[in-house]
């Protein structure tokens, strides 16, 4: 919706005009809602979402500092989505002191679907 401060600006314009807004140190590279907030009081075009969005994500600076908003990775385990697509699960667990054939290392399987666990 343009409202009556709002100028249209042509595509040749846009870019330059969020460069204008995003990029000096006095603008503080904000993120996408806050610069679509600073850009819409003054301007509009359609797409202006989907072109800043892409701007900020290419943005150097942006990308060096602001924090990953992904969960970390987690540790390695049985997924429970999983389970149904795989029947089980086989490794070798070790070294261990040598058993009395001789052997350090022992094979391991672990049923998927109950989590019965067998040497
Ligand atoms: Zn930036």
């Amino acid at each position: 919706m343009l409202r009556r401060r709002q100028i249209y600006l042509p595509l040749s314009l846009r870019e330059p005009y969020f460069r204008a807004l995003h990029y000096p140190p006095s603008a503080g590279h904000l993120g996408i809602e806050k610069t679509l907030r600073r850009l819409r009081s003054r301007v509009y075009w359609p797409g202006m979402r989907a072109d800043v969005q892409t701007w900020i994500q290419v943005c150097e600076p942006c990308q060096r500092s602001k924090p990953e908003r992904r969960l970390p990775f987690g540790k390695c385990c049985l997924l429970d989505h999983v389970i149904s697509f795989i029947p089980f699960i086989l490794t070798f667990y070790g070294p261990k002191p040598k058993s009395t054939g001789g052997h350090t290392y022992a094979f391991v399987m672990v049923d998927a679907a109950t989590r019965w666990l067998d040497i």
